[in-house]
């Protein structure tokens, strides 16, 4: 439903944006990810979470946690276009009413599988010099869901900052989600347009590097709402559509519609395997 809803737009820069502290710094200050980033890597490679490092979305699955595995009629009612945040809000709040706990919610969500070949991929990358990519997830699921999957795939190391709407449990045991943002973009949901983040945090770390560039950027995604921010990157950049999910057809029909408005390279994958085929090559070409 996140993905079906909208379409995603190119927005010209948030005039403040650099100067905003990141919401996902704030809430997770404390966490090891918090160290102070290295600013020697080459590359710079952002994840989606839901459908690209997991094969399901996450908030779709907790729904499994409901009497009868479903929601109720009046609760999927509520849901209004562009304002999914809110409406899972209102599910979680549902699922904490109904007596799930925490420990089944957890297990629920470290036991969804990874896409296919997507552990590969990040061993892949895990194994590869230190200075080689700085790996970042960018998404509109939350920081319980992925912090809990991250942890128990054994990658949470890999990711130097997870950016993503805060969500935490609070003392009745409801698991309480906030939105990431608000911004300008008119097509993205309300509480998240990735194309900000990835764009306020390419132009905060490349000063951060003392001015210096990220050779190549990526990002691996699938939904609609990655295609927004894949808008932002240059031809020296690469974009990993998964293959025939909206993102992809979104650039399909930007290629079609507008021939040279897109500037990224594409390679589409079904499998983690192809990003690596295209990494490898990229990191062994001098420079
Ligand atoms: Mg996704
Ligand atoms: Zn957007």
């Amino acid at each position: 439903m996140r993905d079906s809803v909208f379409n995603c737009c190119f927005t010209p820069p948030h005039p403040s944006a650099a100067e905003v502290e990141l919401p996902a710094h704030r809430h997770r200050r404390g966490n090891m990810a918090e160290a102070p980033l290295p600013n020697d890597r080459r590359f710079l490679i952002f994840f989606d979470f839901d459908e690209t490092l997991v094969d399901e979305t996450s908030d779709d699955m907790v729904v499994q946690a409901a009497p009868g595995g479903v929601l109720p009629g009046w609760l999927k009612d509520t849901y209004r276009p562009n304002h999914y945040n809110e409406y899972m809000q209102r599910v979680l709040a549902y699922l904490a009413e109904q007596g799930v706990s925490e420990a089944t919610m957890r297990s629920i969500i470290e036991k969804i599988p990874a896409c296919p070949g997507i552990p590969a991929l990040l061993r892949f990358l895990q194994s590869r010099p230190p200075r080689d990519f700085e790996v970042v997830c960018v998404s509109d699921a939350n920081t319980y869901f992925i912090e809990s999957w991250l942890t128990r795939a054994g990658f949470r190391p890999l990711f130097l900052r997870v950016f993503t709407n805060p969500a935490q449990f609070d003392r009745d045991g409801q698991l309480q989600l906030r939105p990431y943002h608000s911004h300008e973009c008119q097509r993205c949901p309300s509480n998240f347009c990735k194309a900000v983040v990835v764009r306020e945090y390419i132009t905060r770390r490349i000063r951060e590097r003392g001015g210096r560039p990220f050779q190549r950027v990526f990002y691996v995604g699938d939904g609609a709402n990655d295609f927004c921010p894949s808008l932002t990157l240059s031809p020296r950049d690469t974009v990993f559509p998964r293959r025939d999910f909206p993102m992809h057809r979104l650039i399909q029909e930007m290629a079609e519609a507008q021939p040279g408005k897109f500037r990224a390279n594409v390679v589409t994958w079904a499998s983690g395997e192809d990003v690596i085929n295209t990494l490898r090559k990229v990191v062994e070409e001098r420079g």
